[in-house]
Parts: structure tokens; C-alpha cells; sequence
């Protein structure tokens, strides 16, 4: 596979919280030929969820993962089950697609919660869920501003009532920290992604969904009015391709992915359980999961054992040395952010790539030129809801039924490509530089 960043950047997690959470699905090997109705390229979210919903409607369905279960982005992200999956901001939404093309976006945007929750009381998954919908925090007097003139946006949007939280309420809240104010939506929930994981793998599989690990697609040929997927130690034809791929994707698996898709690094800080005595020092004493209001955001939250996570954008590199200063750079943003637990162990720092798309909304629909082939990705950093929300879509595409949940224009589009080719990570530079000095 010819990928974009440094071979580090498809490494494991070195130390991951999740992974001392819960004990990975064995998926076996691929071995020897086989065929299947559907083949879904991808073991994270969006590709579980597409095995899941196929499984459970009758269709065979074989899942081909690269590398070990949730392996990509879906075993290593914040656990934010959130809005979001778009970059675009509402003003584009609405200059591309209308005010009624808006109100589907969003409109899906929380559909997408409803699908996560939905699995999870179905199946009765212990995902170690908490928080109250998301808290917005305003990073400064000119960004509580406009929060403030946002709400009734947000109200149409969402349709719900987003709650205004002022500056001196927020210690109250249990929400202290260098922040001028707040909005919670009651949209959202924060869980266990790990656990996430498994559970719709192990649904996936009683279904009747099969799973396979170190099994990458090397190629897809079309063969004989199938599609013939090429793996080291074995191919499986299938009717109907899902390409579900997301930040991990290649130039090459198709070619028709080259330019189309741009990983972006994103790194995470867990620490060991705070006391109470140290929550009340530093005044977040909130399980409430939050972001900041920078374009660059920063994203945190107290989980339920009270081990603290904290979250940002990676480096434009992913070489050792690029990989250290941006985890010096992480923890000096949490200290600054939270000075009292500067003496507070950090247990685990890991990284993953989240993939953005040239539009700035997600993909999700059939791939140009390559009959009966699909593709679900570019979820912006928000793909924990979004992911789920578009594996459902995908399996309602490539069983050929209508597809049930909102399925918005702004989806359908297939993407262009980036400008700079296998260069196109030097976008990121100016991209951040500029965000950089907006968010002052
Ligand atoms: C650090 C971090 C924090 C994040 N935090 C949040 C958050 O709090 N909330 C949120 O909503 N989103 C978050 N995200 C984004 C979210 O995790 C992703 O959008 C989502 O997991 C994407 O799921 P996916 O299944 O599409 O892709 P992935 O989970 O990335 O899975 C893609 C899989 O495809 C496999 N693959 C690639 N090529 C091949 C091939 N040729 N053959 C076989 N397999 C292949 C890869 O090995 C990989 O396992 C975060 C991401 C990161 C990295």
C-alpha cells in the first residue's frame, strides 16, 4: 500500500488507555481463497457497522482488516460520540447545499448519536458512558460572543435547547479553567471506544459476519462480474465492495482513492485517576465531555474512573522526533489548560490519524467507475457517531435496499482531489498557521 505519512504513523499505539480496557476479538487470518456476498475493506467503526447491519439482514458479509481488530482511528480516538463529521462551516453548508441541504446535514449529524445509542441499548453494550450531551467552551471574551449570538442557530439546527453557561457559573458547574463561558448542547455522550469496538464486532460476528485480521487488500480486480480482493495469503471475490478505510487509506487500494483523502494526526494524553482532592483543586470536577472554542480545539474530558483525558492535533510529521515534540507540545498545553495537576502521573500518549476530504464533509456513496464498490470516509476527526451513522448507510447501499436513516446531499458528492499529490500534507502548514492566529 502506498500511504502518505511516515511508517510510524501506521504503527500500533505504543500506550493506549483503551487497550488495557478490554481484551480484542480474536478475528483470524485470512487463508486460502474465498467468496462472499459483501466484502468491507476495514475493521473500524464504519466498517463493523456495515458488517453488522448486513449480518443481521441475511447478507454474507466478510470484513478484511490490516492489521489487528480496531487498529485504525476507531481503537484509539477520544470516545466523544458526538455532532460533528464536517469541516465545512454552516455559511459553506448553506452556499453548497441550501437551507434545506443544511437541515438534513444536521439533521443527520444527530441521527448519528441516535444510531451509536441505539446499538448500544439493542445490544446492551457496557461502553462506560457518562456526560450529558457536549460542553463548548468559550477560549476567549470575542469566542463567548459569539456563542452567545450562536444560540439560536444552534437551536434550529439541532432542535433542541443548548444551555448557556456564563463565566462565573462555570465553577459551579464544576467546569474551572482559563474559560469565558460555555454552551452545552444535550446532544451526545462520551464512552469506552475499545469497548465500542468489541461490542459491535462480537454483534457483527453472532450475526454471522466473518472477521479477519492481517489480511490487507492489496488489490481490487474486477473479475468475471465480481471483485477479486487480493491478500498475501489468499483473495476473496465478492458482489459488492465497502471501502470503509478512513485515515488509513492508500493511494492505490484503489487507485481511484489517490488525492482524494488527506490523513491528519491527532494525539491524546490519558491520566492515572485523579483524587477528589485534586478534582477539587483544580475546580473540574465535571464529567461532562468538552472541547475548546479554537479552530485548532483542544478536547477533554474525566471519565468515569476519573483518569483524565486530553486530546489535540498532532504533528504534520510523523518521524520519532516529530512524534516526541508534539507529545511535549500536548502536555505543555494540558498544564497550561490545567496547572494544578502538573504533578499528576500521565499513564498513556498515543496518536491516530483522522482523515479529512476536499469538500470538508464526508464521503459516503458508490465509487465512480467501479460497479458495485462503496466507499464511507472523512469524518473530520468526529467519526465515533458519524462512522456508525454512514456503515449503516453503506450496507443499506450495497444490499441494494433504500437506505433508512438521512442520507444527506452534502454525503453524496464523490470527492475531488487535494491539490499537491503525494505532497498535499504541506496544506497543513499555512492551515494551521493561519488557525493558529485566528485562534489567539
Ligand atoms: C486520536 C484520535 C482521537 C479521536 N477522537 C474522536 C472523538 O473523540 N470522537 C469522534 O467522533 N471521533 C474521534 N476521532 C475520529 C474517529 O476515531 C474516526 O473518525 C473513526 O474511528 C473512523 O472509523 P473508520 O472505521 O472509518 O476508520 P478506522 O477506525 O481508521 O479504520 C480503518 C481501518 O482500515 C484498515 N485498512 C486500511 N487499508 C486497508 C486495506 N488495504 N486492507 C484492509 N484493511 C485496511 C486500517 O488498518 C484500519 O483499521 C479520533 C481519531 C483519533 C485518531
Amino acid at each position: 500500500m502506498k500511504r502518505l505519512y511516515e511508517a510510524a504513523a501506521y504503527e500500533p499505539p505504543h500506550a493506549c488507555w483503551w487497550s488495557d480496557t478490554v481484551e480484542p476479538p480474536h478475528w483470524p487470518a485470512l487463508a486460502g481463497d474465498l467468496a462472499t456476498d459483501v466484502a468491507v475493506i476495514g475493521g473500524g467503526f464504519t466498517g463493523l457497522s456495515a458488517a453488522l447491519h448486513l449480518a443481521g439482514s441475511g447478507v454474507d458479509v466478510t470484513v478484511l482488516e490490516a492489521e489487528t481488530p480496531g487498529f485504525g482511528a476507531s481503537g484509539r480516538n477520544g470516545g466523544f460520540c458526538c455532532l460533528g463529521g464536517a469541516k465545512a462551516s454552516r455559511k459553506a453548508l448553506l452556499r453548497s447545499y441550501g437551507t434545506a441541504g443544511l437541515a438534513e446535514w444536521r439533521a443527520t449529524e444527530v441521527a448519528a448519536i441516535a444510531t451509536v445509542d441505539r446499538l448500544i441499548a439493542r445490544h446492551g453494550w457496557d461502553v462506560d458512558r457518562h456526560s450529558h450531551g457536549e460542553t463548548l467552551l468559550a477560549h476567549t471574551p470575542r469566542a463567548m460572543a459569539a456563542l452567545r449570538g450562536s444560540m439560536p442557530e444552534l437551536r434550529q439546527d439541532y432542535g433542541v435547547e443548548p444551555e448557556l453557561i456564563e463565566q462565573g457559573d462555570l465553577p459551579a458547574r464544576g467546569l474551572s479553567g482559563p474559560f469565558h463561558g460555555a454552551v452545552r448542547l444535550p446532544l451526545g455522550f462520551a464512552l469506552n471506544p475499545r469497548k465500542y469496538h468489541s461490542g459491535l464486532a462480537t454483534a457483527a460476528a453472532a450475526a454471522g459476519a466473518r472477521c479477519l485480521a492481517q489480511s490487507a487488500v492489496r488489490a481490487i480486480l474486477p473479475e468475471a462480474g465480481r471483485w477479486r480482493l487480493e491478500t498475501a495469503r489468499g483473495a476473496v471475490t465478492a458482489r459488492r465492495v465497502i471501502l470503509a478505510t478512513n485515515g488509513y487509506s492508500s493511494e492505490d487500494v484503489p487507485a481511484w482513492l489517490r488525492g482524494r483523502y488527506l490523513p491528519v494526526q491527532s494525539c491524546v494524553l490519558v491520566t492515572r485517576p485523579l483524587t477528589e482532592a485534586e478534582q477539587i483543586a483544580q475546580g473540574w470536577t465535571s464529567d461532562q465531555m468538552a472541547y475548546d472554542s479554537r479552530t485548532l480545539l483542544h478536547y477533554f474530558r474525566k471519565m468515569p474512573d476519573g483518569r483524565f483525558l486530553f486530546g489535540m492535533r498532532g504533528g504534520i510529521r510523523a518521524t520519532p522526533g516529530a512524534e516526541a515534540a508534539i507529545q511535549r507540545r500536548l502536555t505543555a498545553h494540558f498544564h497550561a489548560m490545567f496547572p494544578a495537576w502538573k504533578e499528576v502521573e500521565i499513564t498513556h500518549r498515543w496518536q491516530g490519524l483522522v482523515c479529512l476530504m476536499p469538500d470538508l464533509v464526508p464521503f459516503c456513496g458508490p465509487v465512480p467507475d467501479m460497479p458495485g464498490v462503496f466507499a464511507g470516509m472523512g469524518y473530520h476527526g468526529n467519526g465515533v457517531a458519524m462512522g456508525s451513522h454512514t456503515g449503516a448507510i453503506l450496507a443499506d447501499l450495497a444490499a441494494g435496499r433504500p437506505v433508512e436513516g438521512p442520507y444527506p446531499a452534502a454525503m453524496r458528492k464523490a470527492p475531488g482531489r487535494f491539490p499537491l499529490g503525494m505532497m498535499r500534507r504541506a496544506l497543513l502548514w499555512p492551515a494551521y498557521a493561519a488557525a493558529g492566529i485566528l485562534d489567539l
